[in-house]
């Protein structure tokens, strides 16, 4: 204990190595030292303690609660008795053997290294405590490593913020890895749809996943039956696609859009409401396009050159789409116009890259990681709706779930609820520290908007740069 204050290496060195004569190591000690020992140990043992992030009323109670705990009393006692064979421990006892070496009893506290030993009854009081202003688990238990500590400690932290309803409800949205749909086997297998507005007239584009061939039309009405009417009008140039792709607006999520899909024979997918990201490729298709009419004197000739470019693939939309190059107003050999089939291999193997790289550079620039897996049945609140919902199936969009609540099933895209975990956790209490005045956090992060905390408020402080600085977030018991 004389020894803890410093912080030492130890090394050896041969006997022959030694300039100075042995024997002084062998000095005997004068007795009358112990004296200065005590006072040593009394200043180290006083640090400590009145470095404890809690009270002295918290104190008193902690040592009051340990006394109670079997399994602390008995840690206290093999600490000051030393312990016993490993073998005639009980089971509850044997996992703190190999700590033996950690504990020690200071001001009549039993710790372990600097953290305190919390006894069972008071374990619950304190997790909550350390979840103050509802942070995350690797902040809890960073907030637990400067104080606390018992056994399974870190476990009871993980399940008690995974069940915490309030962190449940405020889940932070993050971006998910970004999920690219599956390239295509051929040209106009698989089109995405939308509709968009320019100069007070409303447009119908189609775009082949496969060729990034954009079609648009001029919608004379906006009603289902016009668009099914321009889509007709497409299909018959290039054929029918076996998948088509939109989001779910009025004129795709009609009676007469669905009769049409089933009369022309290809699968409509909607996607997820609330997440237009999942149709992504329509979306951009139309950014391209209305930037290009906006600014084009003529609006087919601007078309035509979109169409003849080659994409980051080396090959145009036209090319891949009919296996020709189109002619343009630049002037080309006209061989070159002759039909040739894009190489498929070299193609595919550019895609891949392409997408790999835009992947990488997605996922990196939004910091994305992957949601938490859900199964059927399993309980979710939905963040829009502000309700509890339960698992009923994965919808055929990836990422996407239909979810039944009280009032009907909806779907909705994995980002769009949170999951609670498997039983609710019923054994936390509420703080029951509300009504100890001397014991309010200081450095609580979130603090409620009716709370207003001066302490807080005066440990900022502004550095020489002029960043305002604030204390490290430390567990107040
Ligand atoms: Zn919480």
């Amino acid at each position: 204990m004389r020894l803890l204050r410093f912080d030492f290496t130890i090394e050896h060195v041969p006997g022959k190595e030694l300039n100075i004569a042995d024997a002084l190591s062998r000095a005997p000690v004068d007795l009358s030292e112990s004296n200065e020992f005590e006072t040593e140990t009394k200043a180290y043992v006083d640090s400590i303690v009145n470095n404890f992030p809690a009270s002295d009323m918290r104190l008193q109670n902690i040592r009051d609660e340990c006394v109670k705990d079997e399994i602390c009393k008995t840690l206290m006692f093999y600490c000051k008795e030393g312990w016993p064979e490993k073998s005639s421990l009980s089971d509850s006892l044997k996992p703190y053997w190999s700590l033996q070496g950690e504990f020690t009893i200071i001001g009549n506290m039993l710790l372990k290294a600097d953290r305190l030993v919390i006894p069972r009854s008071l374990q619950d009081e304190i997790l909550e405590r350390l979840h103050d202003g509802h942070q995350g688990i690797v902040k809890c238990r960073e907030r637990a490593k400067s104080s606390v500590w018992w056994l399974g400690m870190s476990t009871m932290i993980e399940n008690m913020v995974k069940r915490c309803q309030k962190c449940i409800e405020n889940a932070n949205d993050h971006a998910e890895p970004l999920l690219q749909p599956e390239f295509p086997k051929r040209p106009w297998q698989k089109l995405a749809s939308d509709l968009f507005e320019l100069k007070g007239q409303t447009y119908l584009l189609v775009v082949d996943y496969f060729s990034r061939y954009i079609e648009i039309a001029k919608l004379s009405s906006t009603s289902s039956q016009s668009v099914v009417n321009h889509l007709k009008s497409i299909f018959a140039r290039h054929g029918i696609p076996e998948t088509f792709i939109s989001d779910g607006g009025p004129q795709y999520n009609s009676l007469t859009f669905k009769q049409f899909a089933q009369s022309y024979g290809f699968r409509h997918i909607m996607s997820s409401p609330r997440f237009a990201q999942s149709n992504g490729l329509a979306e951009r298709s139309v950014q391209t396009i209305k930037n290009m009419l906006k600014k084009s004197e003529d609006q087919y000739n601007s078309l035509l050159s979109y169409r003849t470019t080659p994409l980051a693939n080396g090959y145009s939309p036209a090319e891949l789409l009919m296996g020709r190059k189109l002619r343009t107003l630049s002037p080309v050999a006209p061989k070159t116009l002759v039909p040739k089939l894009p190489n498929t291999r070299e193609l595919l193997k550019k895609e891949d890259e392409c997408k790999f790289k835009q992947k990488q550079y997605y996922d990196r620039r939004h910091r994305t990681r992957p949601f938490s897996k859900v199964k059927t049945n399993d309980r979710v609140w939905v963040k829009d709706q502000k309700r509890q919902a339960i698992i009923k199936a994965e919808s055929n969009e990836p990422r996407s779930y239909i979810i039944e609540t009280d009032s009907g099933e909806i779907r909705r895209n994995r980002r769009h609820f949170s999951n609670f975990p498997e039983k609710p956790d019923t054994k936390i209490s509420k703080n029951t520290f509300e009504t100890i005045p001397d014991e309010i956090p200081i450095y609580n992060n979130k603090l409620e908007d009716n709370q207003t905390d001066q302490s807080d408020k005066s440990d900022l402080y502004v550095t020489k740069s002029g960043r305002i600085s604030k204390p490290p977030d430390k567990l107040d018991l």
